[in-house]
């Protein structure tokens, strides 16, 4: 984000203007799409509208996984035919080389590099069992052993010395990025192909053929939402899109000997299976990454600062410390944390409505580095009434997003649902993480079953 912060600035709009498409967010999804609109249709002309400033909202600011996955993939692509899985497998797994196209293509640096993705179990023998119902499910899916692998104790380790590690998942679908670096990239490539980029200009509605700002109208047939976290701000997304904020921190750069102690040698990202949701990387700079669950606001607003010395770090600092105890006393030189979206839909979507020009993409959970790319893709084909495989995906609807978007529960529904669900997976951890009797597991177990269906 500092990155982001640093780059000279895109002017805000200054009066009334026209487009082909207007993108409100200049996040992935709203960079990428005006990348594909305007790659595949030159004549059109796009511009995208900012709140703050490009990167400012997830984009800017996450773990820089870029996985060629969805969350709920699993579940969408068992309700396919065997074809149609195959297919829209493929789609997916074409994430990272599509994005390895573009990187080259537009000479865009951002430390992109697939070294692979792990999934451990580690600390407490739980989390075995949650990796292996996790590789279950992508068997079940139709994916291969070329795609998630099992990896006993002995090679897990060999990869990554976490502590207490038990075994896992390893995949290649996954590679590592500096994710302010490739807004970055992205909104130099858009500006070389004439886009129009203008930050601070945040869209306050929607009218009839036209978006809306403070300080001008666009006049515009295509008019795109692209505000995941943020889509509390706009009538036609908000209550379809939760936000949900997550915390990461960084350490100094680490010297040689302690990366040959913790392994990630070929730049893999991990995670372990703790319910409280943990993730990390190499950075290119050598520093540990690493992030974990964080919290959701009554009514379901974005959160952008947070305090760096409080609970919220504090917590992850001990997660760091619990995987890595030799990081314990190491410094931490950076905390953050971010706002993303959760839909009531389950899984990401692209949806557009050829009637009126309106259309959104988004609803990643925290997965959205890579699948951004492929929203934005199947959106562009939208727009552009292209016959492609991709608006035939599963996540892509055609119809207004009143109609294709399932609302979320009001509140204090949501408020409520979360904070048992957050209590739940802590209870989770700390009774797992003590090696609490069975007596204690089973309730415990039921209860974090019962929360998982409710996701469908
Ligand atoms: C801490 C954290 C860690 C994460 N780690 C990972 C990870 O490692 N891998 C992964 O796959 N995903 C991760 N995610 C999720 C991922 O970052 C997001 O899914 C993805 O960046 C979403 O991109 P987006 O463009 O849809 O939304 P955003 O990047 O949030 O962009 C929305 C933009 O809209 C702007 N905006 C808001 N209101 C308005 C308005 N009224 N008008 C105009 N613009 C407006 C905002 O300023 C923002 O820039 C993480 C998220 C967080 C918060």
């Amino acid at each position: 984000m500092e990155q982001a912060d640093n780059a000279p600035p895109f002017d805000p709009l200054d009066g009334d203007t026209r487009a082909d498409v207007a993108i409100a967010g200049g996040g992935f999804t709203g960079l990428w799409t005006a990348y594909y609109l305007k790659t595949l249709a030159p004549e059109l002309d796009v511009c995208v509208l900012e709140a703050k400033r490009c990167g400012f909202g997830a984009s800017g600011r996450n773990g820089g996984w870029m996985m060629a996955a969805l969350e709920g993939e699993t579940r969408l692509l068992s309700a396919l035919d065997g074809q149609r899985r195959k297919q829209t497998g493929a789609l997916i797994h074409g994430i990272l080389p599509e994005v390895e196209r573009v990187l080259g293509q537009n000479d865009i640096d951002c430390d992109y590099r697939r070294g692979g993705g792990i999934y451990a179990a580690a600390r407490y023998p739980e989390q075995l069992a949650l990796q292996r119902k996790l590789l279950d499910e992508y068997r079940a899916a139709g994916f291969g052993a070329d795609d998630f692998r099992w990896l006993e104790a002995a090679e897990l380790s060999s990869r990554l010395r976490i502590a207490g590690a038990l075994g896992g998942i390893y995949t290649p679908h996954i590679a590592r990025i500096q994710p302010a670096r490739l807004v970055l990239g992205l909104a130099r490539t858009l500006r070389g192909l004439g886009v129009r980029i203008y930050e601070q200009t945040p869209v306050t509605g929607l009218e009839a053929g036209h978006m809306v700002t403070a300080t001008g109208r666009i006049r515009a047939p295509s008019r795109l939402l692209a505000l995941e976290g943020y889509s509390s701000r706009l009538p036609e997304v908000s209550e379809r899109v939760l936000a949900v904020q997550s915390r990461i921190i960084a350490t100094e750069p680490l010297d040689e000997s302690l990366w040959n102690d913790i392994g990630l040698a070929e730049r893999e990202v991990f995670c372990e299976a703790s319910p409280l949701i943990t993730y990390g990387q190499r950075s290119a700079d050598n520093r540990m990454v690493f992030g974990a669950r964080g919290t959701y606001r009554f009514g379901g607003g974005p959160r952008s600062e947070f305090g760096l010395h409080g609970r919220d770090f504090e917590e992850v600092h001990r997660l760091l410390a619990a995987c890595f105890p030799q990081l314990e006393s190491t410094l931490i030189t950076h905390r953050w944390g971010g706002t993303l979206g959760v839909p009531r839909n389950g899984f990401p979507h692209a949806v557009y409505d050829r009637t009126t020009g309106v259309g959104t993409a988004g609803g990643y959970f925290g997965e959205g580095v890579g699948a951004a790319n492929l929203m934005a893709r199947t959106l562009a084909d939208q727009v552009l009434g292209r016959d492609t495989e991709l608006v035939q995906a599963p996540w892509a609807f055609a119809g207004s997003i009143e109609s294709q978007l399932r609302r979320w529960e009001p509140e204090p529904l949501r408020w409520l649902g979360y904070k048992a669900t957050d209590l739940v997976r802590r209870l989770e951890e700390s009774v797992y993480r003590r090696q609490g009797p069975g007596w204690q597991k089973r309730p415990l177990q039921r209860a974090s079953g019962w929360l998982d269906r409710l996701k469908t």
